[in-house]
């Protein structure tokens, strides 16, 4: 098969028709073959019986039912597990994104060489206090991970097989698919200029919470990718640091008193120096750092994916 178009839904009964028809027109126009997996995320609308009624017109349509609503993230991964064709686009059912980007989207990653098209909502038709934190968020994003898209959060992404095969998209990491695509060792990312359309029906199924959640989850993702194997070599460090500015201000503390001694000065108390907090507070802080680096690292040998790498590919053995 040559395409799987994945379209993660959250009640949007109202707007599957007319997505999987246009879709439709548009893939008549081309020779490939294609499946629309339509992974309803535990719709409490009529979702269920559209898209029984569209299976029973079109047999492009498959669809994966959630019993409950787990999020954008955990669709995308079931219809990634899924997915047959060798070049897989996902797309927001709310049809503000346009299939009539298929056709490019599926040259750039068939005849371009691209791992990876990230849509870019150039003109976007979204509320202020939407589009405004995105351009923040983009911005962040853009410079930690040193992937130059201007737009991370995209619902219209095509991939080649191998990248949505590689990769687990979990808790709310969808917007970070493009960090976890590179993390996997799949750098040619490109973009795509894509048309937006206002949202039709329904209502938008993310509040301004998703903000503070990106953003907590953009320091995961930094951590887990620089850290997430050798989390040691981040607190081990801080706590050496810390240990050794607190050790330092102690014995400095201690010779200090030793030459008043020495001398038979009448000499402070050492705990009336502010650097006897300072010293003391630095080397609590850096041994706790250090114990707290040490626990991970133990939780991350016995951690069942310790040893998972991407392969890209194997000679001379058998499937
Ligand atoms: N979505 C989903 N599960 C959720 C929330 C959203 O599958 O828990 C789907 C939703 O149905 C839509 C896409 O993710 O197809 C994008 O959501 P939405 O249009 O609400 O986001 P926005 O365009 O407002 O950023
Ligand atoms: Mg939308």
């Amino acid at each position: 098969m040559d395409l799987s178009i994945i379209v993660p839904s959250f009640n949007e009964d109202e707007s599957l028709p007319e997505l999987v028809a246009w879709i439709g027109r548009v893939m008549s126009q081309t020779q490939w073959t294609y499946e629309i997996v339509i992974v309803d995320d535990g719709s409490r609308d009529n979702t269920m019986n559209v898209i029984e009624k569209l299976q029973g017109t079109d047999s492009h349509v498959k669809a994966i039912s959630f019993r409950r609503n787990y999020g954008k993230s955990a669709a995308l991964n079931v219809g990634f597990a899924a997915a047959e064709g060798n070049v897989v686009i996902t797309m927001d059912a709310d049809l503000q994104d346009s299939p009539d980007e298929i056709p490019e989207l599926m040259d750039m990653i068939l005849n371009q060489g691209y791992d990876m098209v990230s849509g870019w909502k150039k003109v976007r038709h979204d509320p202020l206090n939407k589009t405004l934190p995105s351009k923040l968020f983009n911005a962040v994003t853009r410079k930690i991970s040193g992937i130059h898209l201007h737009d991370f959060n995209c619902g219209l992404k095509a991939y080649k097989r191998d990248v949505v095969k590689s990769i687990e998209v979990y808790g709310e990491m969808h917007r970070y698919i493009p960090l976890l695509a590179k993390e996997a060792g799949f750098v040619k990312i490109g973009e795509k200029v894509v048309t937006h359309y206002e949202r039709k029906f329904g209502v938008s199924k993310f509040g301004i919470e998703r903000t503070i959640k990106g953003f907590l989850d953009l320091l995961s993702v930094t951590f887990m990718t620089k850290f997430g194997k050798r989390p040691m070599h981040l607190f081990g460090a801080l706590g050496t640091l810390m240990f050794f500015i607190g050790f330092i201000a102690s014995i400095w503390l201690g010779a200090k008193k030793i030459w008043f001694v020495y001398h038979s000065l009448s000499a402070p108390l050492i705990t009336s120096s502010p650097y006897f907090y300072l010293a003391l507070t630095c080397m609590i802080l850096g041994t706790q750092l250090f114990l707290t680096g040490f626990i991970a690292e133990l939780v991350t040998r016995n951690a069942p994916e310790r040893n998972t790498y991407q392969i890209a590919r194997k000679l001379g053995f058998k499937e």
